[in-house]
């Protein structure tokens, strides 16, 4: 354990100094992003944080976000596809960056009179990509990264198991995964031990014996059993099950 938290330190130092103020943490606000923060902020107290929130985002994760910013006195960039800042996040003067969502809304509106469904339910990729994957885009252009850190780990299911420690994302664009080996185990011994925020999400078991073991937006999010893979939960009963919403995707690579 300890040498996995002096490898990921590593990882991000040679990080900041490579690329400078042209990298940032991303943060999700899950358990994962959570030991990111936590470390990068050991490694520089300065270093920059961005997080993508969605329209979709449970309430708890509106409640999470200024808690952690008090907890840290950290001030991210978070972008959002949006009309209106969420009033919880409004309420404790949290700033966000608002987005476009026109785009967002004509798919939505299209969706719902052709198909009588949402957009998350008809085409889950689309949802993601005009929700999450342009509010990156966004946030690379407007922060002029270069490169940016993820919680990303191996073995969160199986389209992480052949992530590496440092991804081309394109040729611009650097990814670098510092807790790339940790297991789910080792995240929570490391948030345990070291008093860090906790999600409530993560704190509740289901009647059955599941819980919720990788955060995403409340209606493509489901609990999962222990032996599941943790992301197992993710857009269960789609053709995106347990996959990536395309943040994580490189640009030679489908969804
Ligand atoms: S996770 Fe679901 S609700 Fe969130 S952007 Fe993707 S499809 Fe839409």
């Amino acid at each position: 354990m300890d040498e996995k938290i002096t490898h990921s330190k590593d990882v991000i130092r040679h990080g900041i100094d490579r690329y400078k103020d042209r990298i940032a943490v991303s943060c999700s606000w899950g358990k994962d992003s959570l030991v990111l923060l936590d470390l990068a902020l050991q490694v520089d107290p300065t270093v920059p944080v961005f997080s993508l929130l969605t329209v979709y985002k449970p309430k708890e994760t509106y409640e999470f976000v200024p808690l952690v910013i008090k907890h840290y006195n950290i001030h991210p960039r978070i972008y959002m596809v949006a009309d209106a800042i969420p009033p919880i996040l409004k309420h404790h003067d949290v700033p966000v960056i608002l987005l476009p969502a026109d785009d967002y809304k004509r798919a939505e509106e299209h969706s719902g009179r052709t198909t009588g469904h949402k957009l998350y339910v008809s085409d889950p990729q689309r949802c993601c990509d005009l929700l999450k994957v342009a509010a990156k885009e966004y946030a690379i252009k407007d922060m002029k990264l270069e490169a940016w850190f993820s919680g990303l780990r191996n073995t969160e299911g199986q389209t992480r198991l052949t992530a590496t420690e440092i991804e081309a994302v394109s040729p611009i664009e650097t990814k670098i995964n510092p807790l790339l080996t940790w297991t789910e185990q080792e995240i929570w011994q490391y948030i345990t031990t070291n008093n860090l925020p906790i999600h409530p999400w993560y704190k509740k078991v289901f009647p059955d014996g599941r819980r919720i073991r990788s955060l995403g937006c409340e209606p493509c999010t489901v609990p999962v059993f222990d032996y599941e893979s943790e992301r197992d939960g993710r857009w269960r009963n789609t053709k995106k099950q347990a996959g990536e919403c395309g943040i994580h995707t490189r640009k030679d690579e489908g969804p």
